[in-house]
């Protein structure tokens, strides 16, 4: 087995619950207790964010790609912050938060997250919402999905409703679903993407605790790829079904794996399944974010710019996230 080594411990992420506070509150906050905020358009090149963060003591940035992110030195610890104790900031990796960003459901709408606990990104899709529409959660671990009802709490989220079940037994037509539009899709993965730090542990808490999946691999053994296909399908299987709720027109996909067996090839064997989604364009999916999909699996170029990449040398987890929209009519009939 081949645990990731990387530097994913050179940030400190926070995001801010927007529906305790605001990110400009948050940044003053920090401000009046004598953190000094770096302004990002000094540190437009990326390779610089360490050193900037690291010249002044107790620094801290806005993220460059997404708004409700602040970015601090690692070793920084705010688990007794008032503002974490508080609500109003959750300490979650950058890669865990750009699923709910690139998926980003409007007011008012209704979204599912499909295999949802311990809840992280259906309360940031809560936060993003402003508390405004619904959010149907399911997760088939009571243990995890109690968590979710916890930490979702916790968060003043009001509009999600937490079902214990599998998703794949969710019936796309149940007329509880007819609003369903977008769709949040995070599913048990290989969990190789994720370095050994505590807060990617809590993070992606399934892909590091309890259960087998977690375990990490290369892929090079037969057992391993065995594991890898096993999830490969089971993948698969939850971004097609969730493609039959008769009103869903975005869907988000995301592992904390880096093998393509889980990510690259699972879009392009989705793609290859069905002919009413198709891509995102890499303008509506973290456009600034300069590490895209691998051009693998007969994928091309173009659809390998609209995925989106991590890895620890960027700072975070290694994760993938992809992006499916319904096509129109017209756009199906030249596909
Ligand atoms: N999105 C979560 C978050 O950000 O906090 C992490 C999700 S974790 C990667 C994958 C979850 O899928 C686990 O909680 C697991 O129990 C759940 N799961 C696995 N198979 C499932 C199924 N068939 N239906 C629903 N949930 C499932």
């Amino acid at each position: 087995p081949v645990a990731l080594q990387g530097n994913a411990s050179t940030f400190r992420y926070v995001r801010v619950n927007l529906l305790v506070s605001t990110v400009d509150d948050v940044v003053e906050h920090f401000q009046n207790e004598g953190y000094k905020l770096i302004k990002t358009s000094k540190t437009g090149d990326r390779s610089n964010i360490n050193d900037a963060l690291k010249a002044k003591s107790h620094a801290f940035m806005r993220d460059l790609d997404l708004h409700d992110l602040l970015v601090f030195p690692s070793g920084t610890d705010l688990h007794a912050h008032p503002l974490y104790l508080n609500g109003s900031i959750i300490l979650q990796d950058k890669a865990s938060c750009m699923p709910a960003h690139v998926v980003h459901p409007a007011a008012g709408s209704t979204a599912l997250d499909a295999c949802a606990a311990p809840g992280n990104k259906t309360s940031h899709m809560a936060s993003l919402m402003g508390n405004k529409g619904n959010i149907f959660a399911f997760d088939m671990d009571r243990r995890r999905l109690d968590t979710l009802v916890k930490l979702t709490g916790d968060a003043k989220c009001q509009i999600i409703t937490a079902q214990c079940m599998s998703f794949l037994d969710v019936d796309p037509l149940d007329p509880r679903y007819a609003n369903v539009e977008y769709a949040l899709l995070d599913p048990s993965c290989s969990g190789s993407g994720i370095v050994n730090r505590l807060d990617a542990l809590v993070d992606t808490y399934i892909c590091a605790v309890n259960n087998k999946d977690a375990e990490q691999s290369d892929g090079t053994n037969g057992e391993q790829k065995e594991r890898l296909r096993n999830l490969a399908e089971f993948q698969t299987s939850v971004i097609l079904h969730s493609m039959r709720f008769p009103n869903v027109k975005r869907i988000s996909y995301s592992t904390c794996s880096i093998h393509e067996v889980e990510n690259e090839n699972v879009v392009s064997r989705v793609l290859k399944d069905q002919s009413e989604f198709g891509l995102a364009p890499v303008s509506d999916v973290i456009p600034t974010w300069p590490r895209r999909g691998l051009e693998t699996a007969g994928l091309t170029k173009e659809q390998a710019s609209c995925l989106v990449r991590t890895l620890p040398e960027d700072g975070t987890n290694g994760f993938f996230v992809a992006c499916f929209v319904r096509q129109k009519p017209a756009d199906i009939e030249s596909t």
